[in-house]
Order: C-alpha cells, then sequence, then structure tokens
C-alpha cells in the first residue's frame, strides 16, 4: 500500500515537502493542543491526505483548507463530505488571507508545513497577523529552535528576530521522524505562535526592522559598527546606548526595535529636508 513513491494510492511528491503524519498518539496530542471549538475559523494549511483535517472536524465546523496539489484535493474531495469544510486548491504564498476574514472573527492556523519551504510560509504570513487569533504548526525542530533562540547563541538570527517581533513562540513538544511516511531526515517540533500585541517598542512599519536585520545578520560575524556602517555611525550607536563593537547576535529584540526607530526617523527627516530643499 505504500512505498517511496506511493502513499495509499497517492504519487508522494517530494519536491513538495509530503511526509505524512501517521502516530495517532501525536495526531491526538497536535489536536488537545490546538483544541478547536465549534464555531470558531479554522484554517489548514497542506492537509494532504487529512491527518489532521479528520479529527479537526470531528470537533469544528468552519474549516477551510489549501493545498497545492490537485490529487490530495481530489481525494479530499472524495474522503471528507461535509458541507461546513471549504477546500482551496492553491498556493498558500499567493493566498490572500484579508478575503477571507469576512466576520471579523480571527482566524486559527495550523498545519504540517511542507519543511523545504516553511521559512517563506512563515515569512509571508507575517503580513497578516492582525486577523490571526494564533497558529500551530509542525515544523523541522531546527527551525522551531531558531524562532525562539535567544540572543547569544548560534541559532538566534534574523527569523528569531522578526517573529519574536510579531509573534510570541512557544515550542511545545518534539516529534521523531519515525511518526511520519516517508521518513524525513530531520526531527519535527509543534509549535504555538500568538500574534504579539506588545512588542518592547510598536514600529509604525518593519521595512527598517526587516533592512537592518537582513544587513546586521549576512555579515553575522563582524561587529555592527563595520556590518551597519552605512546606516549608522559609531556615535549614533553610541547615543542610543548600543555598543558599536558588538555581533548582530548580542543585540536583543529591543536593540533592533530602537534601531528601527531610529533610522526611520532619521530617514523621515531627511526626506523633509529634501522635500524643503525642493522649494
Ligand atoms: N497535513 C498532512 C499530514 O500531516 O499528513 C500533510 C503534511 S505535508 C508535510 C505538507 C503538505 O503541504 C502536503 O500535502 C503538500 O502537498 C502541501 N503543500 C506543499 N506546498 C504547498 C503550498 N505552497 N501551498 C499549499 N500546500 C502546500
Amino acid at each position: 500500500m505504500k512505498d517511496k513513491k506511493n502513499y495509499f494510492g497517492h504519487r508522494i511528491s517530494k519536491s513538495l515537502g509530503q511526509h505524512f503524519l501517521e502516530d495517532d498518539f501525536f495526531i491526538k496530542n497536535i489536536i488537545n493542543f490546538i483544541n478547536p471549538k465549534p464555531k470558531e475559523i479554522m484554517f489548514e494549511i497542506g492537509p494532504g491526505m487529512g491527518a489532521l483535517t479528520k479529527p479537526i472536524l470531528l470537533l469544528n465546523d468552519n474549516l477551510s483548507v489549501i493545498e497545492i496539489d490537485k490529487n490530495l484535493v481530489n481525494f479530499l474531495k472524495k474522503n471528507i463530505v461535509n458541507k461546513r469544510f471549504n477546500i482551496f486548491l492553491q498556493d498558500v504564498l499567493k493566498f490572500n488571507f484579508r478575503t477571507f476574514f469576512s466576520e471579523n472573527k480571527k482566524i486559527r492556523i495550523f498545519g504540517n508545513l511542507p519543511f523545504n519551504i516553511s521559512n517563506k510560509i512563515i515569512f509571508y504570513l507575517m503580513i497578516f497577523k492582525d486577523i490571526f487569533f494564533d497558529l500551530h504548526f509542525l515544523l523541522q525542530k531546527e527551525v522551531v529552535q531558531r524562532l525562539c533562540a535567544i540572543p547569544d547563541t548560534k541559532e538566534y538570527g534574523r527569523l528569531s528576530v522578526l517573529i519574536q517581533y510579531h509573534f510570541n513562540v512557544t515550542s511545545l513538544f518534539d516529534i521523531p521522524p519515525t511518526s511520519f511516511f516517508p521518513l524525513p531526515k530531520v526531527h519535527s517540533s509543534f509549535v504555538r505562535l500568538i500574534p504579539n500585541k506588545f512588542p518592547p517598542i510598536l514600529l509604525r512599519e518593519t521595512y527598517y526592522l526587516n533592512s537592518i536585520t537582513k544587513l546586521a545578520f549576512s555579515q553575522r560575524r563582524k561587529i555592527i559598527k563595520n556590518s551597519l556602517s552605512g546606516l549608522f555611525s559609531e556615535n549614533e550607536f553610541l547615543k542610543m546606548n548600543i555598543s558599536p563593537f558588538l555581533r548582530a547576535e548580542n543585540l536583543n529584540l529591543l536593540d533592533y526595535c530602537r534601531l528601527s526607530k531610529y533610522l526611520s526617523s532619521k530617514r523621515s527627516c531627511l526626506h523633509t529636508n529634501e522635500q524643503k530643499n525642493e522649494y
């Protein structure tokens, strides 16, 4: 019934990150942690053959799923007949969650994400965080360690800073490769993300946070006086009480927020002066 290429009649696609969860113990745990209520708006990314979809539908009657693989969508349509169940055959990275947000009820997102594009999906979902109630994902363990990482560790990076600005992150439990088919090479972790209403500094927009972290962590061995020299002078770092001799991994979320706020106001001052000079 199943071999490397075939999963109960389904042709497994490696490029779509298809590793099907088949361990009832962990499926139960996942459902318990998500704890769906009947009227909540639930949305699953990558339902596959419905390992999580089916038990969620027993508890909730407002579930939508998005799946990119047409064969799996056909399988789900045949096997799950339920009036309150919507299926989108689409790439989640092109899905506009705002069109879906109609009842003013926040959406609960969950899924066993395709590992190869899980970071992309997480970055993409950040732009919709205001309409999400919470998100529960099964991810590569190493990615979850990076999401939760604190400064001065090797796991701490741009993903940690950005995700922790947008969400409160809790790693819930680990799942071994033997719980999936086909066997992935890595361990997985189940994680909860809750939109962070109170980041250390509320930024008007995260453009500068994105660009500063990109620059700093792309040269993480350099001290910030050098890696961020195009954006801040040594004096400006000192003015903000941030040592210019630190490296990207030594700065915490508050430091990055302060740098972003400073740069944003410096740029808008420059912009205003440039506009003035035009007259
Ligand atoms: N939820 C199922 C389970 O736990 O057994 C399957 C999880 S499998 C790791 C990831 C699923 O995401 C696959 O069904 C795959 O086809 C789907 N997928 C991959 N890329 C996608 C994308 N860009 N948009 C939507 N679904 C995608």
